[in-house]
């Protein structure tokens, strides 16, 4: 990608105009990174990158953004500008083309604004950039304040690069990002979700939510994970403390990859349900979340949909969220009824899940290696088997369609789960035997 990215910029220096590599390429590389794409900032303007590239896309071009493709790549070319004045925190009114000085300047944080020459590799740096990249601070450029109020995704997007890059907020930046969070009541919940996806599943996730609760920030989007805060629990169970102290140990725990966006949510959310159902059990002395599973799916679905996550999204987190405590039970279920709780489809990341409650708190894993040794023995069949016999066959057997129907199915299932029944055959024997027909 970057061969085909400097072949790009090499087209407009033949042009004869300037091109770099700008911002987060730029970023990335001399952190050692692996690029996810490259953005190019030229002194063209959109109708002279038009001209070099005819099938230019005009995506925003009155932003001065155009669209380049080649070799089935996606390229931003974009003039180098000034921002206009901010009015509704959100977006400049309108931008003027400038130079690469002013351009940088415009740019949210010092490592965020640097250039590179394709050719030479050598690194423009009007921001003191580099200092920053290699003290690993995220600094906004210019004056905190102004920019935040300039534009208010800025704010979570501290949190975001922060979380993701791993680096400290610089001290000016930081207080900037705490006084000003209300303004994100400006941006809207589809921008907000993108930076926050980005934040709970980096491998700093944790850091990332207490960021995220520290600063206010949290707030305007996810309040309700400021309950969890102070929510005792009882310690024979709980010795870590709190439900918030729980949650952020089991983010942590998830590891030093990225995970699965639904499995961080579950995990963040699984006990969202406890600070509504807290109570306090005078006769064995202890506290109790009865049904908090329960409403706490609840509350996730509440949650995540006004989040505007997909349905998918939403409906494999209810799932997670209200089958974390029947984990406690496996080792008690019949067979049928354990096969059918291992068939989800999130049932892998429940699994994670499981053992990341219990690794924060009790420390109890037997549970959790019960499940590992049945996945493995049940590995070689399919746990949801087809179906021995189907409605047609009670037809055949003289039952009308019915609610019956759908209950000696399920039996006829269970005694297949459970091993008993192998075939057709025994099973339409078992059916009439037991059903008296
Ligand atoms: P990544 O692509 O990994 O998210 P990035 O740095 O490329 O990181 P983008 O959102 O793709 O981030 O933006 C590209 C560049 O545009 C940034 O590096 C930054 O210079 C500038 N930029 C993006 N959004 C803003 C903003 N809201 N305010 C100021 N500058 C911004
Ligand atoms: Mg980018």
């Amino acid at each position: 990608m970057k061969e085909v990215a400097k072949s790009v910029a090499g087209k407009l220096r033949d042009a004869g105009y300037v091109a770099y590599f700008a911002g987060g390429c730029v970023r990335d590389a001399l952190l050692g990174e692996e690029a996810k794409d490259y953005d190019i900032a030229t002194s063209a303007t959109p109708e002279q990158v038009q001209k070099v590239f005819p099938n230019a896309d005009a995506i925003g071009a009155h932003f001065g953004v155009m669209l380049v493709k080649r070799d089935g790549i996606h390229f931003e070319v974009a003039t180098f500008r000034t921002d206009g004045s901010y009015h509704d925190g959100r977006r400049p009114e309108s931008v003027e083309f400038s130079s690469p000085e002013e351009d940088a300047q415009r740019r949210d944080f010092t490592v965020n604004g640097l250039f590179q020459d394709p050719e030479t590799g050598e690194v423009i740096d009007y921001v003191n950039g580099q200092a920053d990249l290699k003290a690993r601070v995220l600094r906004a450029i210019g004056n905190p304040v102004e920019r935040f109020q300039e534009d208010a995704l800025r704010l979570l997007r501290a949190v975001r690069f922060a979380t993701t890059l791993g680096f400290e907020i610089e001290a000016k930046t930081w207080e900037a990002v705490c006084d000003n969070a209300h303004l994100l009541e400006k941006i809207s919940i589809e921008r907000i979700q993108a930076e926050f996806s980005r934040i709970i599943v980096s491998p700093n996730r944790r850091r990332g939510l207490e960021l995220l609760v520290d600063s206010g920030l949290i707030n305007y989007f996810l309040p309700e994970v400021l309950d969890l805060i102070g929510c005792e629990q009882p310690p024979q169970w709980h010795p870590e403390g709190d439900v918030y102290v729980h949650t952020c140990i089991m983010l942590e725990m998830l590891g030093d990859e990225e995970v699965p966006l639904t499995l961080a949510l579950a995990v963040l959310l699984h006990d969202i349900g406890k600070p509504a159902t807290y109570t306090y059990d005078e006769e064995d002395q202890r506290i109790r979340f009865n049904g908090h599973d329960a409403v706490g799916a609840d509350m996730s679905e509440v949650i995540l949909r006004r989040m505007k996550y997909s349905n998918d999204t939403i409906e494999d987190v209810r799932v997670m969220v209200a089958n974390h405590m029947n984990f406690m039970h496996v080792q008690l279920m019949k067979v049928s009824k354990l096969k059918r709780f291992m068939s989800r489809d999130t049932f892998d990341q429940e699994i994670e899940l499981h053992r990341v409650d219990c690794a924060s708190s009790n420390g109890f894993t037997d549970n959790y290696d019960f499940v590992l040794a049945k996945r493995e023995e049940f590995a070689n069949e399919p746990l949801i088997p087809e179906p021995l016999i189907k409605g047609r066959d009670l037809m055949e057997l003289g039952l009308s369609p019915g609610p019956k129907f759908k209950e000696i199915l399920t039996a006829v299932q269970n005694e297949q789960l459970e091993g008993r029944l192998k075939d057709s055959e025994a099973a339409i024997a078992w059916v009439k035997e037991k059903y008296g027909i």
